[in-house]
C-alpha cells in the first residue's frame, strides 16, 4: 500500500499524459495530405560548357528525396509544384514526429497506470481495515 501523496502524484502525472496525448492526437487526426520524403534545393551544373552554369551561375534544382522500400530515391520537382511538395513533406514530418511522441506517451502511460494499479491494490483486506482505524 502506498502513501496518498504517491498516489496523488501518479494521478497528476497521468492527467498530464492524457493532456499531452490529446494534443498529439489532434495533429494525427488533422488529416492534411502527406508526402514521404524531403524537399531539397540544390545548385547544379548541367554539363553544357557554353551554359551560364559553367561560369558559376549554377541552376537551382528542386528535388524530392525519399527512401522507398529501403532504397534512397530522388525526383526532380518542377518549379510550379515546389511549394506544394515542400508543404506536403512538412506535413509528413509533422505527422511522423507526432506519431513518435504518441508512442512514447503511450509507453509512459502504460507504466504509470501499472504503477497506479500497484499503488491502489490492497495486498490484504486488513490493510484497509487498519487504515480506516488509523
Ligand atoms: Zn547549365
Amino acid at each position: 500500500m502506498s502513501t496518498t501523496s504517491h498516489i496523488s502524484r501518479l494521478r497528476q502525472r497521468i492527467v498530464r499524459l492524457i493532456e499531452q496525448r490529446q494534443a498529439v492526437e489532434k495533429v494525427l487526426m488533422d488529416r492534411p495530405l502527406l508526402l514521404k520524403g524531403t524537399f531539397i534545393e540544390v545548385r547544379r551544373t548541367c554539363g553544357n560548357p557554353g551554359c551560364k552554369c559553367a561560369r558559376g551561375h549554377r541552376h537551382l534544382c528542386r528535388q524530392l528525396s525519399a527512401s522507398i522500400e529501403g532504397k534512397a530515391r530522388t525526383w526532380n520537382v518542377p518549379r510550379k509544384y515546389a511549394q506544394k511538395v515542400k508543404r506536403l513533406t512538412d506535413n509528413y514530418r509533422r505527422f511522423r514526429r507526432a506519431r513518435a511522441a504518441w508512442v512514447k506517451l503511450n509507453k509512459e502511460m502504460l507504466k504509470r497506470v501499472d504503477e497506479l494499479e500497484a499503488a491502489l491494490t490492497l495486498t490484504d483486506f486488513h490493510d484497509e481495515h487498519q487504515r480506516q482505524k488509523g
